[in-house]
Parts: structure tokens; C-alpha cells; sequence
């Protein structure tokens, strides 16, 4: 029968472990530092490696490197993936409790490598700390990440290997005293070890897999939210309004816009400084986002000027909203000069031409506010003449 050499086979692993580290050390160089956790990644599968070199050359070296240095590698490589992992998602790495038990388990593995060989407990010990380590990782990834199949596929690999030595577990208390050094008749050890290559080259694919996942939303983020407010910026807005407008043609709905300026606030700038201008931006878009709904949407249409789009509301709604919020911004907030908006309102028609006419009916309303005094909602409908 075909048949896997054990020695073999954990060279390749070391060798896949090594290739993966180079790509997620130019990962780590290349994406930008708000994505945590990278490091860790980048570092723990040249540990693995190190240590795949160190259990091949079992019975060449002695076995306090071969066995007790090799394990002490192997735990402190799986648990750094896991900490990056954990950095990843935001959460404080758990340091402490993992250094503790793998050197809760290393001490024995020693005491079974040197003192008193027995292979069956050595694998008993790992099978037990590598199992509770791939399970953990599992768990953090599959309840932390968002529901793609990134997150599933890095999920699936720790499953894999948490699985396998949990079989491993098993096995053990079938293996004899003493010591074997690579008995390549045991199927179960070189299946073993290929499903650790397996899962190891699989869980850091997963891992590149989910850094890219949200590398590409921050990417989209940016090109799609102003940096300053949040706010959603002009592109994407109109995108937005466009897709609601499409929308409202098949429907035969009604879509309402309102634009947002706020007043004299060339003077706030000017009596309390530029950044104080900032974080009044800042706190309108913040109070206004509490106040939309869910499928309403804001953007900066520039400068200080707004745009809300409110999906399926008829006029009389719209001027709700937009009286509450003018009202709201009227109210002063505590540490920031007071300010005040005009609100121009309106709504879409189906004999529009397109976006552009509603934008200018908004803009038209927004004029009429304006020149009515400020700190007020017009509205228009009517098309103009
Ligand atoms: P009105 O009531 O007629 O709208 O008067 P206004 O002063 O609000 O309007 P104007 O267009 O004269 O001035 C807008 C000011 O908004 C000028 C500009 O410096 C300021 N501004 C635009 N973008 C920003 C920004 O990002 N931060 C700050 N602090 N100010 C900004
Ligand atoms: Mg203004
Ligand atoms: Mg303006």
C-alpha cells in the first residue's frame, strides 16, 4: 500500500510554514497598521518552522531539542497565531493563560522525554494543549468574524486541527510504552501530521484570507465616507440617491431629500478657530445620524453643506424629520458655540428628468430658507417653469 513517510512529510509541512511566513511578513509590511495583529502572524509560522526542523531531525539530536525545544516551539507558534488572531479582532491577547498551561504540559513532556520515555503520554500531553488551543481559536474567529467565507474558511482549519488531535488524544492510550522513533507503519502518526501541514498551510491562508477581507473594506470605507464627519462623501451619495431614485421608478414610490447648511458658519470658524469648526461638523453629523432611520442616508455635499436621503417618505413626513432636525441643532451642545441649519425640502416626482433636477429643487428650497432668515425648513415640489 502506498505509504507516507513521517519524516518526510513533516519536513514539507516546516517548508509550507516557512512560505507562508514570507507572505505574511510582506502582508505585514504593505497593509496599513490599523490592521492588527499581522505581526503575529507573520512571526509564528517561522516558529513552527523552526520547530519542524527540530522534530525531523529526531535521532540525529538529543532529544531535549528534538522533542521538549520542538514542542516548546510548536506550543509558542500555534499560541502566537492564536494571539494575533485575537489581536485581529480586537480583543487583548491572553497571554498569560496559554503560557501557563503549555508550561503546565512541557514540564511532564519533558519528565516523559528524558526521565522516563513514553510516547503514548507525550502525545496524550500535546494532543491535549493543541486541541484546547485549535478549539479556542475556532471559537474566537467564528464568533468574531463577520459572516464570510474568509472567517469560514480560517474557522473550518482551526476546526480541522482541533478535530484531528482530538483523535490524536484517543490514539495515544493505544501506544506503547518506551520510545519510537518514526515508526512509519503508524498510519495514524503520518496521517497525523499530514493533517497538522494540512491545517497549518490552510488556517494561514485563512488568516491572509481575512486580512484581505478587511483591507478591502477599509479601502471601501475610504473611498466611500468622508474622513472628517463619517458622513457618507458626495460620490457615494449620489450613488445612493440614484439607486433609491431607480428604486421609487419601479415602485411608482416617493423618495425625499433635504438639504442640510449650516448657518453662518464662516463666522464660528472665524470667532472660535478652524478646529473648533471641526468638531462642530463632527457633532452635527453625530446628532443628525441618531435622528435618521435606519435606511436614511447622509452625506457631505461639501463644506457644510448636507444632504439626507430619506427612502420611501412623502413630503409631509419629510418635513417632520427635517423640523426635528433643525430643532435638534438648535439646541445647544454642551462645550460647542451654538449653531444653527436651513433645511431645504423635497421629494421626487415621476416626471423628473432625473437626479439632478431634484438635487436643484432641494438646493432651490435651501436658497428660500436662507433668505427667509435662516434657522428655518422651506420645502418645493413644483417644477420649475
Ligand atoms: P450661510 O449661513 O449663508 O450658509 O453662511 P456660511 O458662513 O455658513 O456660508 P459660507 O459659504 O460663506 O461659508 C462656509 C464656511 O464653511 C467657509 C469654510 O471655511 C467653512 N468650511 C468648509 N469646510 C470646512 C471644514 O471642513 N471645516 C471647517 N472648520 N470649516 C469648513
Ligand atoms: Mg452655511
Ligand atoms: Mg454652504
Amino acid at each position: 500500500m502506498f505509504k507516507l513517510d513521517v519524516r518526510s512529510i513533516i519536513l514539507i509541512a516546516g517548508i509550507m510554514s516557512l512560505l507562508m511566513a514570507i507572505a505574511l511578513h510582506f502582508m505585514k509590511r504593505n497593509y496599513p497598521s490599523s490592521i492588527k495583529g499581522l505581526a503575529e502572524w507573520a512571526a509564528a509560522p517561522m516558529i513552527l518552522f523552526v520547530a519542524t526542523l527540530l522534530f525531523a531531525a529526531r535521532g540525529a539530536i538529543p532529544n531535549l531539542f528534538s522533542i521538549v525545544l520542538a514542542n516548546l516551539l510548536l506550543f509558542g507558534g500555534a499560541s502566537l497565531l492564536y494571539f494575533g488572531s485575537q489581536r485581529f479582532f480586537g480583543v487583548g491577547p491572553s497571554i498569560p493563560l496559554w503560557s501557563g498551561l503549555a508550561a503546565l504540559v512541557l514540564l511532564p513532556i519533558a519528565w516523559f522525554a528524558l526521565i522516563e520515555p513514553h510516547h503514548g503520554i507525550r502525545v496524550a500531553l500535546i494532543a491535549s494543549f493543541m486541541a484546547s488551543l485549535a478549539f479556542a481559536h475556532a471559537r474566537l474567529i467564528l464568533s468574531s468574524g463577520p459572516h464570510t467565507f474568509s472567517t469560514y474558511f480560517a474557522g473550518a482549519a482551526q476546526l480541522l486541527l482541533a478535530f484531528a488531535q482530538t483523535s490524536r488524544f484517543f490514539v495515544s492510550f493505544d501506544l506503547p510504552a518506551g520510545d519510537a522513533i518514526f515508526d512509519n507503519s503508524s498510519s495514524s502518526q503520518a496521517s497525523y501530521v499530514a493533517i497538522y501541514a494540512f491545517a497549518i498551510l490552510a488556517g494561514t491562508i485563512g488568516m491572509i484570507l481575512m486580512a484581505t477581507d478587511r483591507l478591502r473594506g477599509e479601502l471601501e470605507h475610504l473611498a466611500t465616507h468622508d474622513s472628517l464627519t463619517g458622513a457618507l462623501n458626495r460620490r457615494a451619495l449620489i450613488d445612493a440617491c440614484e439607486l433609491e431614485l431607480a428604486r421609487c421608478r419601479r415602485n411608482h414610490g416617493v423618495m425625499a431629500l433635504l438639504m442640510i447648511d449650516l448657518d453662518h458658519f464662516k463666522a464660528i470658524n472665524d470667532t472660535h478657530g478652524h478646529p473648533v469648526g471641526d468638531r462642530v461638523l463632527i457633532d452635527f453629523v453625530a446628532r443628525v445620524k441618531s435622528l435618521l432611520r435606519q435606511p436614511d442616508r447622509l452625506g457631505r455635499f461639501g463644506g457644510e453643506e448636507f444632504v439626507a436621503l430619506l427612502p420611501e417618505t412623502p413630503l409631509n413626513e419629510a418635513r417632520v424629520v427635517a423640523e426635528r432636525l433643525r430643532a435638534m441643532i438648535e439646541a445647544k451642545t454642551e462645550d460647542l458655540p451654538p449653531c444653527t441649519v436651513s433645511i431645504g425640502v423635497t421629494v421626487s416626482r415621476s416626471d423628473d428628468a432625473g437626479l439632478d433636477e431634484i438635487i436643484s429643487r432641494a438646493d432651490a428650497a435651501l436658497y428660500q430658507a436662507k433668505h427667509a432668515g435662516r434657522n428655518r425648513i422651506e420645502s418645493v415640489i413644483a417644477r420649475p417653469q
